[in-house]
């Protein structure tokens, strides 16, 4: 595997891992089937991967907080640490942000792969490195949750119950709520909401908006305080606005699409916030708390493993979602 010369510059504060897990998201998908999301075009052969966990190998001279042997979950994005969006915390929405597998910037499916030591993160003992790789998309519905408000006594709306939605209902479940509602048009992925412990699914697949509404109304007895929109569906955004309360938050997990149709006097007349998330930030610390302490169980998503060698495999698993695949896991030790 080639390491690419910028990638190791400044090797002082880097780490060299051996990577070990690697977890196929929804964006390896998009960029290999369509060569771009939105305006990230790839333009020359790029390495896919960016949930991934690993072992140090090297470490550069000035690191401190890691020592070789160390078993680390990565965060991708490495934020340029100098603009104003670093030095206010918000280092996601950092312009010059390195993030794996975001083109130009090559992705960590790999044998070994260089990083910077302030984004990796030593595992707990008793979190595996599928566990590890997870952080990453945990870190994601951690954001969600964390951004849109949600904590115990609140009742929650979740749309989609791919990897993301799933996620997030159990984070919300781990901060303590315990009115959630999910909705999604496969009665087989709602299923998989049920397992996890929601009590209340609605399968919206051929209903109108309105006969949805009436339905998460009364489920909930009322109106959501907030609606966790995981699906990216132009319907389910519609929903998320004209359903939550007054007042209410409707989070974007899931959108992808450049521009969609809504229903937008509803955040004029009932004051519904309409919030975005791009990835995380400062969330890997405590996603890896929520996992070692036992609130958050990442296992049950964890459906299928392939190595290295196998992994158009993988992929493919991935993206039909044959065999009930949900986290698709690629491991690259030897
Ligand atoms: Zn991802
Ligand atoms: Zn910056």
């Amino acid at each position: 595997m080639v390491v690419k010369l910028g990638s190791i510059q400044n090797t002082a504060y880097k780490v060299l891992l051996e990577i070990q897990s690697v977890g196929i998201c929804g964006s390896d998908i998009h960029y290999w089937k369509n060569g771009r999301i939105g305006d990230f075009i790839v333009k020359e052969p790029m390495i896919v991967g960016h949930e991934s966990s690993g072992k140090v190998v090297k470490i550069g001279k000035s690191v401190q907080h890691l020592k070789e042997g160390d078993r680390v979950a990565i965060e991708p994005g490495v934020p340029c640490g100098k603009c104003e969006f670093c030095k206010k915390g918000s280092y996601n929405i950092c312009p010059d942000i390195k993030f794996c597998a975001t083109p130009p910037y090559d992705g960590s499916l790999c044998r070994y792969y260089c990083h910077d030591a302030d984004y990796c993160f030593k595992l707990p003992d008793n979190v595996s490195y599928d566990e590890g790789a997870m952080i990453e998309p945990l870190s994601v519905a951690l954001y969600g949750c964390k951004r849109s408000g949600v904590t115990a006594g609140k009742s929650v709306l979740i749309c989609g119950t791919g990897p993301i939605g799933l996620l997030n209902i159990l984070v919300c479940k781990a901060m303590g709520v315990s009115k959630i509602c999910v909705t999604d048009i496969s009665e087989n992925r709602l299923s998989f909401a049920q397992a996890l412990g929601v009590k209340s699914i609605v399968c919206v697949k051929n209903m109108e908006i309105e006969a949805v509404m009436k339905e998460v109304i009364a489920r909930f007895g009322g109106q959501p305080d907030i609606t966790l929109e995981c699906s990216g569906a132009e319907p389910s955004v519609k929903l998320g606005l004209k359903v939550t309360k007054p007042g209410g938050v409707l989070m974007l997990i899931g959108l992808k699409a450049l521009e969609i149709k809504i229903p937008i006097i509803e955040a004029t007349i009932r004051e519904v916030d309409i919030r975005g998330i791009f990835r995380y930030v400062n969330c890997y610390p405590t996603a890896l708390e929520l996992v070692s302490s036992g609130a958050v169980n990442l296992k049950p998503l964890i459906t299928h493993h392939f190595t290295l060698e196998e992994s158009i495999k993988a992929f493919e698993t991935s993206h039909t979602g044959a065999g009930g695949a949900l986290k698709v896991m690629i491991h690259c030790g030897k």
